[in-house]
């Protein structure tokens, strides 16, 4: 097979320092998993912090980021790459972990457990002393330099036997639980997001937690942090906050029509 040229996907690098407010010692912690080349997993509910967190990490360690957000195709080749034919001829393009481990960058893979099984081939050797990726199609084995890291996230919330994320992966990972910020926290963050007042932010997240009371008994989840940035964008561009709360919570929590009725009386008790 003819081999022309590699062509790597973009590599993001962050020029501004990314907006994030640790919760606890988050911080030094990868600062010191990354200066041992140990990779992380973060666990943790949808919409808390972690992406946000790693593009914070990115930008103070100097690394350049790849993100993956993993789904139920994503398959090792997906990761690593694959011969294209291009203008008749046969060109190498690498995946985004091939190119972040290259390039020395941090590698976020987001909800890994969605991946397909064969994903774990290729991430395993990264994880562990090795820091090799096989890539077997072109007889290569990349060892990681110093700058790269790989980050993984996983939901914990979800407890579903095909969604465990198995010992022999966890065991590689130093591993940081993620829950959504305390409620001055969440309405700090809330309203330095989207520049809604502290009163709004505060009534936003107390109906959060309302919601977050009915996961496991009519939710799957409650609001996220996310959500309530969401909700709190459409309250300043002047959407009445009740109307804000059904369609940007309410809306996204859940389709059953008892429960959206149940979740929009509790924003209407509170605004
Ligand atoms: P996750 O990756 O956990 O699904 P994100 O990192 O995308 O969630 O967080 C969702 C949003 O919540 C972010 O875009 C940000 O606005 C906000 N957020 C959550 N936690 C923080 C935090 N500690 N500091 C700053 N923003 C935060």
């Amino acid at each position: 097979m003819q081999d022309v040229e590699l062509i790597s996907p973009q590599l993001a690098i962050l020029d501004e320092e990314p907006y994030y407010h640790a919760v606890g010692d988050e911080v030094p912690l990868f600062e010191s998993a990354w200066r041992n080349r140990l990779p992380v997993l973060l666990k943790g509910p949808t919409g808390c912090g972690k992406t946000r967190f790693v593009e914070y990490m990115a930008w103070k360690l100097k690394r350049p980021l790849v993100t993956v957000a993993c789904h139920d195709d994503l398959t090792a080749a997906d990761l690593v790459g694959r011969y294209l034919i291009v203008g008749g001829q046969t060109v190498w393009m690498d995946g985004p972990l091939a190119a972040a481990v290259r390039a020395g960058a941090i590698c976020y893979l987001d909800e890994v457990v969605e991946a397909r099984k064969d994903t774990m081939v290729v991430i395993h050797p990264l994880a562990d002393s090795r820091r090799v990726l096989p890539i077997e199609k072109r007889g290569e084995l990349v060892h990681a330099p110093a700058g790269f890291m790989l980050v993984i996230s996983y939901n914990p919330g979800y407890q579903s036997v095909l969604k465990e994320l198995k010992q022999s992966t966890r065991q590689r990972f130093v591993a940081f639980e993620f829950d959504y910020p305390d409620a001055e926290l969440e309405a700090a963050i809330v309203s330095r997001e989207t520049g809604i007042g502290a009163d709004v932010a505060a009534k936003l997240v107390k109906f959060a937690a309302m919601t977050r009371n009915l996961k496991g008994s009519g939710l799957d989840e409650g609001a996220s942090t996310r959500l309530l940035v969401h909700a709190g964008k459409l309250i300043v561009d002047g959407v009445p906050p009740v109307a804000a709360c059904r369609a940007a919570i309410a809306q996204a929590v859940t389709d059953e029509p008892e429960m959206l009725a149940a979740v929009h009386e509790m924003s209407s008790s509170i605004f």
